[in-house]
C-alpha cells in the first residue's frame, strides 16, 4: 500500500517491484505504483 504524492490516493498494488541495496545499508523493496485517480507513476518502498 502506498500513497500517491499528488492527489493522496491509496494504491493497493505496485506495477513493478525491484530490491534497492546502497552500499553498507539494508537492502530495500521498492515498487513503482501507478494512481488510478490521477494516473501519476510514484515510486514508494514497500
Ligand atoms: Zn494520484
Amino acid at each position: 500500500m502506498a500513497k500517491c504524492k499528488k492527489c493522496g490516493t491509496e494504491v493497493a498494488s505496485p506495477e513493478k517491484t525491484w530490491t534497492l541495496a546502497p552500499k553498507g545499508r539494508k537492502p530495500m523493496n521498492v515498487g513503482l505504483f501507478k494512481c488510478p485517480n490521477c494516473g501519476g507513476h510514484f515510486r514508494a518502498a514497500i
